[in-house]
């Protein structure tokens, strides 16, 4: 039976790469994707789904029921590209000047789009089917949005699922992690001021540039002194801006955070260790340093039972030999934790998107979705549909 999904999948697979270029040529950035959310829009509406949208200003949900049961299922997409200049070279590059789907946000659309025509026209299921197009992932937010306007009041979901292809992963093979899978992020600013004066007198100023670097230096002590070995967590400095000139002691430096962990109670830690070293750094220069926590998402968490359900449906897919439990968690951030959270029975894994020589990392100029992965991840969604609703 779950082989009859790919080959009835696979009819159409030229129709998906198409849509899926079109989508590549025409990339869009976070809350700003009117013509993916329309393109979305109208093909549901063609295929019977009832149609929302709205949520997160571009965000489309489309509901199909079949049935009686009362059961209900969410899948959900991100439909956003990245601010990059493409250089993939390929026929479908981006017509955009510095708009590029460096992440194949294009080829998980594609894959929803794709379930969403077969589960439409065979039907083959009993319960409701939500389908959710997000905008912003790239944002780290646009999950959060969707759910402050309202996402699983509107559309209530008792297990939900998402899906990323990973570059360096087997093409078409699927890649699984109980409990937390991704990190926690959250950017922080720090503003420090000091008294700006003459570089030949720095007696009579306060060196916000000297400051900054202490701060910097006291900041490793964190993930090495604070951290406990066994657990994962990341701070790093990606920005420190201060002064221009050689001969000036700065009044003031910003530095910007990126901080990551794998666990709630460690990401706590971190952020309130750089609270207490900040200002206790710069008071001890005579200094004020103020810290604004500009975003976060939280770790990413799948639910045991969904987990288990998830491999299970796709070694029935795909053979047990496709399917990898038990992969190591990664540091980056999804903001698919933020559903998670809302409803933690659910699951969100990766697709391999090939390890051929050469390959680009997602974010990469060079990068480009695999085709080769719409077949298979389409017909897992409908499977998985199709199990879960059965
Ligand atoms: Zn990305
Ligand atoms: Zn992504």
């Amino acid at each position: 039976m779950m082989k009859n999904i790919i080959e009835a999948i696979k009819i159409s697979e030229n129709d998906f790469i198409n849509i899926r270029h079109q989508i590549h040529q025409h990339p869009e950035l976070g809350f700003d994707e009117k013509n993916t959310s329309d393109l979305v829009a109208q093909k549901l509406s063609q295929w019977g789904y009832e149609v929302h949208r709205g949520l997160a200003k571009t965000g489309v949900v489309g509901t199909l029921k079949v049935g009686n049961s009362d059961k209900r299922i969410g899948i959900r997409a991100d439909i956003d590209a990245l601010p990059i200049v493409e250089t993939s070279g390929k026929p479908w590059t981006s017509k955009i000047q510095g708009k590029f789907h460096g992440c194949g946000h294009d080829g998980h659309t594609t894959i929803l789009l794709c379930a969403a025509k077969y589960l439409a026209q065979t039907r083959n299921f009993d319960g409701t089917l939500h389908v959710i197009f997000q905008p912003a992932e790239e944002l780290l937010y646009g999950g959060k949005v969707m759910i402050d306007d309202g996402l699983f009041e509107l559309f209530p979901c008792d297990i939900i699922f998402g899906i990323h292809n990973m570059p360096g992963l087997k093409a078409g093979e699927f890649y699984f992690k109980e409990g937390a899978m991704m990190a926690s992020s959250d950017t922080i600013h720090i503003e420090v001021s000091g008294i700006g004066a003459h570089g030949a007198m720095p007696d009579k100023g306060i060196d916000a540039t000297i400051v900054a670097c202490y701060i910097g230096t006291a900041l490793q002590s964190i993930v090495s002194r604070n951290v406990s070995p066994s657990q994962a967590a990341v701070v790093t400095i990606g920005s420190i801006q201060s002064g221009d000139a050689p001969n000036v002691v700065n009044a003031s430096a910003l530095m910007k955070l990126s901080v990551r962990a794998l666990n709630n109670e460690v990401r706590e830690l971190l952020l309130n260790r750089i609270k207490a070293l900040v200002i206790a750094q710069a008071e001890s220069f005579g200094a004020k340093a103020v810290i604004t926590h500009v975003n976060g998402s939280p770790v990413l968490v799948n639910g045991k039972e969904a987990t288990d359900f998830a491999i299970e449906v796709a070694k029935e897919l795909v053979g047990a030999n496709k399917v990898h439990v038990n992969t190591p968690p990664l540091m980056g951030s999804e903001d698919f934790a933020f559903m998670l959270e809302k409803i933690p029975n659910g699951c969100y894994m990766m697709i391999g998107n090939g390890d051929e020589p050469g390959f680009c990392n997602v974010h990469n100029p060079g990068y480009d979705f695999n085709d080769n992965c719409i077949v298979p991840a389409a017909a897992y969604w409908a499977a998985i549909t199709e199990r879960y609703l059965r």
